[in-house]
């Protein structure tokens, strides 16, 4: 396909997009680096050949498909937990373990694409997004640009672009899954391979916009807090987090695919991180809630299991919940009051919280956290910020992820899990 940068802009500008999430050039810079934090082992060994980079990208960029081509139920499907494992069951059934030779590793990095896309999205909303919320002026605008665009070109803008990806797509494989999953919801075949087309010109056009100065200087304004803080390992569910989260996530994915998963450690990433200190007190504000990301998307109905009580032991109140829904893996708990200062907290998830599939940690998973300053460092010279609120204000936000927003309901066929994905 010709591709020249004008009629490629009106192209993207004309596709519809989720309003919210990481956009496609994000996704896949996300995949890339955190195959590069992967430790030395068979899922590195895996994801890092060369000749899996083009199936890796692409799965990674694959469930918006339907975003782009206007089957919304499909592709929503495909970010999460349900449809992938019933892909990761197709590759059981289809390959012998552990699933590294020719074809069989091609579905496995499109897979663990997939799966970094859905945890990226969940990560990056639960996190950064509602952060920058309450901190960038550009939500109060209608329509001027949403964050998912803005940030793909101006995160593009910062870190030079992604290498240009090859379209591959396993169709066939694709289609025996989506009927496995969505069963009485014939998939659009050609619809599929155009919206994953679609994706492509996404790609190209961001890198276009991505050195456009002016585009630039109007996204920034838009988003002056999130602009500065793509590249901070240190806000929550920056892409840097974002990495690492999939990273780890991966890891566990792994063991799933060689059947050889327990659910011991069902926590992938908690922040503040285990053992942190100067914890915001506040409860209106999103610094003051404590994220879980689950190694596993786990049952809601499971979640009373996840309780905070002072080192003490006295129980702290707390709303605990998916951020978007039954079987995902971002969990918010959100404290009623204000966390007292000086305090040091215990976040425990009990033996019965359960995954998708039934399993449960044997033991208690738990985790601290402090409001107390840390202990000073020798050469330590920057003021300690006394609750560490940012500036600006956002308390309104206490009525839920959703607030602001429409919650929509998407039933996924027979696997039927609710799903509340937030759309304009
Ligand atoms: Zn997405």
């Amino acid at each position: 396909m010709a591709m020249r940068p004008l009629p490629l802009l009106a192209l993207a500008l004309l596709l519809p997009s989720p309003a919210f999430a990481n956009g496609q050039s994000t996704h896949v810079w996300i995949s890339l680096e955190a195959r590069t934090l992967l430790p030395a082992g068979p899922v590195a060994d895996l994801l890092q050949r060369p000749d899996l980079t083009t199936p890796l990208v692409n799965g990674t960029m694959f469930p918006d498909w339907g975003y782009a081509s206007g089957d919304r139920d499909h592709g929503e499907a495909s970010h999460w937990e349900p449809f992938q494992q019933e892909y990761l069951r197709w590759i059981q059934s289809t390959f012998d373990a552990p699933y590294t030779d020719d074809d069989a590793a091609q579905h496995v990095a499109f897979l663990f694409g997939m799966a970094s896309h859905g945890m990226a999205d969940e990560h990056f909303d639960s996190l950064f997004m509602e952060r920058s919320r309450c901190y960038d002026d550009g939500w109060q605008l209608d329509d001027v640009a949403s964050l998912d665009t803005a940030s793909d070109v101006l995160f593009m803008n910062q870190v030079g672009g992604i290498p240009a990806p090859e379209p591959w797509l396993p169709v066939d494989a694709l289609s025996s899954v989506y009927a496995l999953a969505m069963p009485n919801q014939p998939l659009d075949v050609d619809g599929m391979e155009w919206g994953n087309r679609l994706l492509h010109v996404a790609v190209a056009t961001v890198n276009e916009l991505s050195t456009n100065e002016e585009r630039i200087e109007t996204f920034t304004a838009l988003y002056p807090w999130s602009t500065e803080r793509f590249l901070d390992p240190a806000t929550p569910g920056s892409p840097l987090t974002e990495a690492e989260a999939v990273k780890r996530y991966w890891l566990a994915l792994w063991d799933r695919l060689q059947g050889t998963a327990d659910f011991a450690s069902p926590v992938a990433m908690m922040t503040p991180a285990p053992g942190s200190y100067g914890h915001a007190v506040t409860a209106a504000k999103p610094e003051g809630r404590v994220h879980l990301a689950f190694a596993h998307g786990v049952r809601a109905a499971t979640l009373s299991e996840v309780t905070i009580a002072t080192a003490e032991g006295e129980d702290v109140p707390v709303d605990v919940d998916h951020f978007y829904g039954d079987l995902s893996h971002a969990v918010l708990a959100r404290p009623l009051v204000d966390w007292e200062p000086e305090t040091d907290y215990v976040l425990t998830v009990g033996a019965g919280v359960t995954d998708i599939d039934g399993l449960t940690p044997a033991t208690p998973w738990t985790a601290t956290f402090s409001t107390k300053a840390p202990p000073p460092e020798p050469e330590a010279d920057a003021p300690v910020d006394e609750d560490g609120d940012e500036p600006g204000g956002c308390g309104s936000q206490m009525g839920g992820p959703g607030a602001g927003a429409t919650p929509l309901l998407v039933v996924f066929g027979a696997l039927a899990p609710l799903v509340r994905r937030r759309r304009r």
